[in-house]
């Protein structure tokens, strides 16, 4: 059982509360597969304005974080919908959070990213550089090898999925160079 958690800071936005909800349902039935954890009966997800895990982070295999933080510029930017753009931090965290599951060796401080690669794990030069990412829309081989390796295959297709939905459905084609 998953449970969306809402930071207090978050929940004075009355359009959070409503896109928490939504994220809740989509975590309950559009899965197609389990997001269970050896150690407990329930995972949390929560959504914070907190700029030091943004844009998400998988803290362990029971806690996983979402981050609010210029969620509304990126969206701008890009043109994803704030629900969209949930989704898409949510299905790249539940990659995370099954490599921390599956191996109990790794650490989330582990999974950091090579700097110089476009990739939507890349996130080493702030949330900001965050929109560029998603403009390009891509994982990089290193990281399709690396999560398939940690055995996160059917979290890492339908992260695949959604990002050809969205590179389908996004103008974002258009605004890159
Ligand atoms: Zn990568």
């Amino acid at each position: 059982m998953t449970d969306v958690c809402i930071s207090m800071k978050n929940i004075m936005r009355l359009d959070l509360i409503s896109l928490a909800v939504s994220l809740q349902n989509h975590l309950d039935k559009d899965m197609g597969f389990s997001i269970s954890s050896p150690h407990s009966k329930s995972v949390y997800l929560s959504l914070v304005e907190d700029e030091m895990h943004a844009p998400f982070r998988a803290l362990t295999p029971e806690h996983i974080v979402i981050s609010t933080t210029e969620a509304k510029s990126i969206c701008d930017y890009t043109g994803l919908d704030f629900l969209g753009y949930l989704k898409l931090c949510l299905a790249l965290v539940l990659v995370q959070r099954k490599a921390l599951c599956l191996n109990p060796q790794i650490k989330s401080e582990d999974l950091f990213h090579p700097p110089n690669e476009h990739c939507l794990y890349n996130r080493n030069l702030g949330i900001n550089n965050f929109a560029l990412h998603i403009e390009k829309m891509v994982l990089c081989n290193g990281c399709k090898d690396f999560y398939h390796c940690l055995g996160c295959d059917k979290e890492l297709a339908h992260l695949q999925k959604k990002i050809d939905h969205w590179k389908k459905n996004t103008d974002h084609e258009q605004r890159t160079p």
